[in-house]
């Protein structure tokens, strides 16, 4: 038996791995012909020598589904508070869904690097909003919007529920009942092209 392949070496789909009386072969990433062990997938390879494992990894098994600092994720404002928003974000870094949302706050200093007087100005109920994580507490999230790429993505008319429009800086108004609004917005407002909604 040739001793060519090495723990995390990268493999490639059909390259032989070794034989079934050596390894117990993963379903998901390998098939067995005549005894002998081939990839199905490009990837890394995993032997486990004490249970002889063997099991190639490929790049998407690396996605995470779990929040970590510095994330940017999407989520559906709650609740505003009177120094704080309470959120449900659902996304991060474009990609990555969660079984389930997770609890976010904004506190009053997180949403601009400009003085927010009213948190109403920044955002309302419903809106959908991007943002950063910055820390941890349980499992509650504490999230920032400072920054050009973070803050309001997607805002409904407070009045009639059209979606608005972006008209000026942080001013956006409705094209159905002419309301005019405020929100702390991202840069890209109204040019967001992944789904926003699940
Ligand atoms: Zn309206």
């Amino acid at each position: 038996m040739k001793e060519s392949i090495k723990n995390n070496e990268i493999v490639t789909t059909g390259q032989f791995l070794g034989v079934v009386e050596e390894f117990l072969a993963d379903k998901q990433s390998t098939f067995i012909k005549e005894g002998k062990i081939y990839a199905t997938k490009t990837g890394i390879i995993n032997f486990s020598f004490d249970k002889r494992e063997i099991q190639i990894k490929s790049h998407q098994e690396k996605d995470r589904k779990v929040v970590s600092i510095n994330d940017i994720v999407i989520g559906t404002i709650l609740f505003l508070r009177r120094y704080s928003v309470g959120l449900n974000f659902y996304m991060i870094n474009k990609k990555i869904l969660f079984n389930s949302s997770c609890f976010g706050n904004i506190h009053v200093s997180q949403i601009s690097d400009k003085y927010v007087e009213k948190i109403a100005d920044a955002f309302q109920i419903t809106d959908i909003i991007r943002a950063r994580v910055i820390k941890q507490t349980n499992n509650e999230f504490g999230l920032t919007c400072i920054g050009k790429d973070l803050g309001v993505i997607h805002a409904d008319c407070v009045i009639c529920g059209t979606t608005l429009t972006k008209v000026g800086f942080n001013k956006l108004k409705c094209e159905f009942c002419g309301n005019i609004e405020s929100r702390n917005l991202a840069n890209d407002y109204g040019n967001v092209n992944y789904h926003l909604r699940y």
